[in-house]
């Protein structure tokens, strides 16, 4: 009467090869020009900042005040991913003055108070 229940009981390494913080952050143009445009109507062809128009990058058009650019409400760096839902039109003057402040700190260096909202 000796019952031997030996299985394989192998002990199991759990190291997988997970856990490569590798980014792929790269988005193909034609994923970025959707978003793009998604946004841009949505927000109207507006800064969210300021409610100026912004006119679209051009061919020979890098550079203008009222260049629209894409602003991550929730900054990068905060965890703020690329996705419509976190991402709003601003023009590059707003974008660039804003940096990688917080929206609300940004909003407060612009003391624009009561314009509803
Ligand atoms: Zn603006």
């Amino acid at each position: 009467m000796g019952a031997v229940a030996a299985g394989p009981d192998r002990p199991r390494s759990g190291a997988g090869p997970r856990g490569r913080g590798r980014e792929r952050s790269a988005m193909t143009s034609a994923h970025r020009q959707a978003l793009f445009a998604a946004i841009f109507a949505r927000d109207g062809g507006r800064c969210v900042h300021c409610g100026r128009p912004v006119r679209p990058r051009a061919r020979g058009l890098h550079r203008a005040p009222d260049l629209a650019t894409l602003d991550h409400l929730t900054p990068r760096s905060a965890g703020g991913r690329t996705v419509i839902e976190n991402l709003a039109l601003a023009c590059q003057a707003c974008n660039n003055a804003r940096g990688s402040l917080s929206l609300e700190a940004f909003r407060a260096t612009r003391g624009r108070a009561g314009e509803g909202g």
